[in-house]
């Protein structure tokens, strides 16, 4: 499973490539036997059939034309039900066999504006030839020659298809799916606040909250095999190896299956953890919602965290020296995640410095729009 985000919306697999592959394959197969040594002149229904015609003109056995016309119908998610012809019909079509390729036939008015479009062109044939129908939503009589592929009233990109505008370069059909949890990845260099402000956000939102470096604590304090494997490169201020550490993560998750969400605070910390998290999200059907980062100074959380080396007793906190290597495993490791959930549009900086009221209030802005 993949989920994949355009726009706001979320989408998961639905048909892959090789299974629309076989569809039009069989289809272009179909249509030559069909037409009996006639030379059709395809006509691509603009812009969602592009990938369609092209691969089902790659399959075509025969000699064939092809001409592009330009029609639009959807707006968002849902059919507007007007119609509108962008790019008219040039090139003489008289007396040829036409075969009109559309990506996707719902409603059947994009196919209405179709045939009106050919009544007075005196073609030979005009025969339909569709990669998608619902069949659930059709509403009109007109005939369909050829269906690749039909499938429910689901809305689909990929292949061709968009979600307002996005989408069209995918190899796979993805559906439209809505996410059950919302998961959120609270980030920023140690002392930032993640912890301090993870367990105000957890009450407001109802979220599981996921300190991985409460978890390896607790696992050092009750001396089981996995904190004394931990001890060590914690003490020293160096990350935990990620194999270690995402086994771990994916174990506190699954522990509490029916949560509404997590904040994940400490984790990921490394590129690799981050594929990791996003590849057992995807597993469950569902996503990261975002990271918030908390962008606060470095000389500001040293001292911050050399105050709290006082009171929480924390060997990692109490020597600037340890302190520095951490910012050096961030620097390193860490930092680059800002990256890798920007590229995904994910990534959400909020100001750190402040009280910690204040700082939740922003935080809390953010959240509500995850
Ligand atoms: P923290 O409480 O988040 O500052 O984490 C304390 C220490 O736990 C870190 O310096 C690391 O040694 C270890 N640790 C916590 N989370 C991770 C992680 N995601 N990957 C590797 N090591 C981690």
């Amino acid at each position: 499973m993949n989920t994949i985000k355009l726009h706001d919306k979320y989408f998961k697999n639905f048909i892959s490539k090789d299974e629309i592959d076989i569809a039009i394959k069989s289809v272009a197969l179909q249509i030559h036997k069909d037409i009996k040594g006639e030379i059709p002149l395809f006509i691509a229904i603009l812009n969602g059939s592009f990938m369609y015609a092209a691969d089902l003109l790659r399959h075509y056995p025969g000699q064939c034309e092809i001409s592009f016309v330009k029609l639009s119908s959807y707006e968002g998610t849902n059919s507007s039900g007007s119609i509108k012809s962008l790019i008219g019909l040039n090139g003489e079509v008289k007396d040829k066999t036409v075969i009109i390729l559309e990506d996707i036939v719902d409603t059947g008015n994009t196919l209405q504006e179709i045939f009106n479009l050919f009544e007075d062109k005196n073609v030979k044939q005009l025969k339909i030839a569709t990669l998608f129908l619902k069949p659930d939503v059709y509403k009109k009589k007109l005939p369909i020659d050829y269906i690749a592929i039909s499938i429910p009233d689901k809305f689909i990109v990929g292949y061709g298809l968009d979600y307002d505008d996005l989408g069209r370069n995918l190899s796979d059909v993805y559906q439209l799916t809505t996410l059950n949890m919302k998961n959120i990845v609270l980030f920023g260099p140690p002392g930032a606040g993640k912890g301090t402000q993870a367990e105000f956000l957890k009450n407001i939102f109802n979220l599981i909250h996921i300190s991985t470096g409460d978890v390896f604590r607790q696992n050092i304090q009750n001396q089981t095999k996995l904190g004394k494997l931990a001890k060590s490169y914690m003490d020293a201020g160096n990350l935990v190896p990620d194999e270690v550490t995402i086994d771990m993560l994916k174990a506190e998750v699954e522990k509490n299956s029916t949560a509404k969400g997590f904040i994940f605070d400490g984790f990921p910390r490394t590129e690799s953890q981050a594929k990791a998290l996003d590849l057992f999200l995807n597993e469950k059907g569902e996503t990261i919602n975002g990271m918030i980062a908390l962008e606060v100074e470095e000389d500001i959380l040293v001292t911050r965290l050399l105050e709290r080396g006082k009171i929480s007793g924390r060997p990692d906190d109490q020597d600037e020296e340890k302190i520095r290597n951490r910012f050096n495993e961030y620097h390193t490791k860490t930092a680059i995640l800002k990256e890798y959930y920007a590229a995904q549009g994910k990534y959400f900086g909020v100001n750190g410095v402040g009280s910690i009221e204040e700082i939740t209030e922003r935080l809390k802005v953010v959240f509500n729009q995850l």
